[in-house]
């Protein structure tokens, strides 16, 4: 009794927080760079419990391939800081929404005599990312204007104040803020901060009694960079204060650049007088990529890649035009995209085929996943081989019925995330071990048989097209 209580006592009274560039770099030496850089760069810390730690990685795909392959060495090497810990949870948060780690990384922080720095770890926020340019900036109709606006605005101050832009997300706004801010910081003091980070240094500033030091800081730079202001919404004592900055800078002529994911005037819960500041300067919107900005990235993204590691990587114009079409919400997406089958193909030696892409890539194509039914895959499956559903239905075993049968059983698994009893289930209540024999059956067929791997390619590509195709 008193010995656990002693222990609880001591463990609340050490500071022995766990490290976690330690773990990271012990994780790098163990598993390697390759695969270090690939996946494991990616998880963050997020918090530490009694016997668990929350990190988070930016997707369901890098979560499911870090725990099949990594987690118990992951959770080794935790454990040899600190044996208490007994499982990892991972939560997937998006990278530029993960704000806590840059307190505790400041080997990367980009500091120039330029920036405003405040020694207190706490404000070290102010993070420029050297990789974020306007020179890797890829235009299209959709950005051109904005990312036009960002250049000049680097080149002469105060051409438009504030400069407003926005756009949704994974659109490049962080991009071309960061893009500014690496410019003007040659010869300016700049502050680049996130809406979110500078509510929280608001709130405690106040708790500490430190707001002289908050206004100072914020008031004393020449440029101030805002991203995603549409967070700011409803705090009113912030937003008075961010009011007045921006006002006094402004006044003393520092220019201000804002992001947001929507419109000033659409800005929910923002004062009016703010909305209206914002709405007086030059506001901008980006707009999601059309197909050429896509393809032009893609190719960009590769040529990137492949000066960086050297090898040659091609991307074949099929995988390349696959995710040019399926990928079209976010730029974040489209890189993303690439970076998987480059670092798919990195650890496999050889770029995954269309199949293989899909399943890499399964979280990013989540929409057109859905779409594809195992009706529609039968129905389609149908009309090939020329069959009706009631024959392939059935439990009729006559040859020209079996094939297609289990072609469609095959489709089905490799297509859709059913379970094989849940795809047993859409084929008359046939037993999964039937729906395995026929999996089974047709990737042997394909091994030795052209024909086979031609039908199954024409009918992968009817079944994933078809939706998209009857849009048009
Ligand atoms: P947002 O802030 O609009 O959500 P980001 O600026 O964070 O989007 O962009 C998401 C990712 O996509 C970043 O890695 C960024 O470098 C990249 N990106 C966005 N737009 C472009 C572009 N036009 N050219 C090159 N990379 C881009
Ligand atoms: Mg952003």
């Amino acid at each position: 009794m008193n010995n656990t209580f002693k222990n609880k006592e001591l463990s609340l009274q050490k500071s022995d927080k766990l490290d976690w560039n330690i773990i990271q770099t012990e994780m790098k030496n163990k598993l390697g760079i390759e695969i270090y850089e690939s996946w494991l760069k990616k998880i963050n810390f997020v918090e530490e419990f009694n016997n668990y730690i929350l990190l988070a990685v930016p997707t369901r795909f890098i979560r499911d391939w870090i725990t099949s392959r990594y987690l118990d060495q992951i959770l080794q090497t935790i454990r040899s800081y600190k044996k208490e810990i007994i499982r990892i949870e991972f939560k997937i948060i998006e990278q530029d929404n993960i704000t806590n780690n840059t307190e505790t990384k400041t080997e990367k922080t980009d500091i120039n005599e330029n920036i405003s720095f405040i020694k207190d770890s706490y404000l070290q926020y102010n993070r420029i990312d050297p990789n974020k340019r306007f020179d890797n900036f890829i235009t299209g109709s959709s950005n051109k204007l904005a990312y036009e606006a960002s250049f000049k605005v680097s080149e002469n101050i105060s051409h438009y104040n504030p400069l407003y832009i926005y756009g949704g997300v994974g659109l490049g706004k962080t991009h071309l803020l960061n893009s500014i801010g690496l410019e003007l910081k040659k010869n300016n003091k700049v502050m680049f901060i996130s809406a979110e980070r500078f509510m929280y240094q608001f709130v405690k500033s106040i708790k500490s009694n430190d707001m002289v030091k908050f206004k100072e800081y914020f008031r004393n730079t020449d440029i101030l960079l805002i991203d995603d202001i549409q967070f700011m919404n409803g705090k009113e004592a912030m937003q008075e204060e961010f009011f007045h900055t921006f006002n006094a800078l402004l006044d003393k002529g520092s220019q201000i650049i804002v992001s947001a994911d929507r419109a000033p005037n659409k800005l929910s819960r923002i004062q009016e007088r703010i909305k209206s500041r914002f709405s007086g300067g030059l506001v901008i919107d980006i707009q999601k990529p059309d197909i050429q900005l896509r393809r032009k990235i893609i190719e960009k993204k590769t040529e990137e890649l492949n000066i960086l590691y050297t090898g040659q990587i091609k991307i074949s114009d099929e995988i390349q035009e696959f995710i040019s079409k399926e990928i079209t919400n976010s730029i974040r997406e489209v890189v993303g995209a690439v970076n998987r089958i480059i670092s798919f193909s990195r650890i496999y030696n050889k770029i995954p085929n269309l199949t293989e892409t899909k399943v890499v890539l399964k979280d990013l194509l989540n929409l057109s996943e859905n779409k594809v039914t195992i009706d529609l895959i039968q129905t389609l499956v149908c009309k090939f081989f020329k069959i009706s559903k009631n024959e392939m239905l059935s439990s009729r075993r006559s040859r020209y019925l079996v094939r297609p049968r289990q072609t469609a059983i095959y489709l089905t698994k490799v297509l859709t995330s059913k379970s094989l009893p849940e795809i047993g289930r859409e084929f008359s209540n046939r037993d999964h071990t039937t729906i395995i024999h026929s999996v089974k059956t047709i990737e042997k067929l394909k091994e030795k048989d052209p024909e086979m791997v031609d039908n199954i390619n024409k009918l992968k590509n009817q079944i994933l097209y078809s939706n998209s195709q009857d849009e048009i």
